[in-house]
């Protein structure tokens, strides 16, 4: 399915390389649908390159691919497989320093590499998708689900704020704002590193959501919106705050919350983009001597996220709590953005080949 602008989903067939030399071919078993995909297509984020087959939280089967690349990734054909959604060059000093989120040429399948650049299927939109040598894939369990699988790098992103930034260790208390896929893979993720008490925090209107929250290892779960929040969760926390806030979210009432309910010496690992400015209180930063850290994508966090994903397979795909048929991409879209057909019990949607 090929976003050809936004708001224009249209399926185009294109053929399947020869990849006798290198690459790959994965024969999609499921592609989840990211806010990034839906900013995309409501022409929101200006990160994409259209037009591009959507698509980069994905999972599948090599079908087929080149000896000296499949070697590489430590795979054969037939072996089921996620791949990350970053295309690192592997020559720029970011990349060569492991940074390879922010690699210069900014490769993102489903998201910058265009139809136009050959061979087209860059995206998990779709039965066959492309995978570059230079792709980083890991290998994925047979009693793994599909809809698990494909979040192999959103649960990535929750290994890179609640361990590498946030430094969660068992015992700390944690607080996640923001109960889309992002924050309750990281709170499945803090779950595994022994947060206690854990709590995840999101508006009336993500009731759904923070039942899956509860489901999957939270302790607490609080509605931002109604009175006396920012108390009530310090009360959770012993009385002097969280050690660790995530803020998923991308408002800034959340992060004033975070810095509410954030202890003294605590970690306030923020990766909600607001798109604009925002007025924070600094003097209870310096004051409280709080730790205020930015979280991008992971990069070098997929490892320890595939543990993880072994480890919950069946709390990673709670996340996914819709599957549509990826022919029925574009409904699948319109079921989360506002308007007539939006359906508010959707956490996020799955993709899956052929009919539902
Ligand atoms: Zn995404
Ligand atoms: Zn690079």
């Amino acid at each position: 399915m090929v976003l050809s602008e936004p708001g224009r989903l249209e399926q185009v067939a294109f053929p399947v390389p020869d990849v006798a030399d290198e690459g790959a071919i994965l024969e999609v078993e499921a592609a989840s649908v990211c806010g990034t995909d839906l900013s995309l297509y409501k022409g929101t984020s200006n990160m994409g390159v259209l037009p591009v087959v959507l698509g980069h939280e994905v999972a599948g089967t090599i079908v087929d691919g080149a000896a000296e690349t499949l070697d590489r990734w430590g795979v054969g054909v037939g072996d089921r497989v996620s791949p990350e959604p970053y295309l690192p060059c592997n020559d720029c000093g970011d990349c060569l320093q492991g940074h390879y989120h922010m690699c210069s040429e900014g490769r993102l399948y489903g998201i910058t590499l265009p139809t136009h650049v050959k061979p087209s299927l860059w995206g998990g939109y779709g039965e066959y998708m492309y995978l570059h040598p230079k792709s980083r894939v890991h290998a994925v369990s047979d009693d793994i689900s599909p809809k698990a699988a494909c979040l192999s790098s959103v649960i990535g992103n929750g290994v890179r704020w609640i361990s590498r930034k946030g430094k969660v260790s068992p015992g700390d208390s944690v607080a996640i704002v923001g109960p889309g896929a992002q924050g309750l893979a990281s709170t499945i993720v803090a779950k595994e590193a022994g947060a206690d008490p854990l709590v995840v925090m999101g508006l009336s209107a993500d009731e759904k959501n923070l039942e899956v929250g509860e489901a999957v290892g939270a302790t607490h779960t609080l509605y931002t919106d109604e009175d006396d929040v920012a108390e009530r969760a310090i009360d959770i926390a012993g009385g002097s705050g969280f050690d660790v806030v995530v803020v998923t979210a991308p408002a800034e009432a959340a992060v004033h919350l975070a810095i509410d309910v954030v202890r003294p010496r605590g970690r306030l690992v923020q990766v909600g983009l607001l798109g604009s400015d925002a007025s924070i209180p600094l003097d209870n930063i310096v004051g409280d001597e709080i730790t205020l850290l930015g979280g991008r994508g992971q990069a070098g966090d997929v490892e320890k996220a595939m543990n993880v994903l072994e480890r919950n397979a069946d709390d990673v795909a709670r996340i996914n709590t819709h599957t549509f048929a990826i022919a029925e991409a574009e409904t699948a879209i319109h079921r989360q953005l506002p308007g007539e057909q939006f359906d508010p019990d959707i956490v996020h949607a799955v993709l899956v080949p052929g009919e539902i």
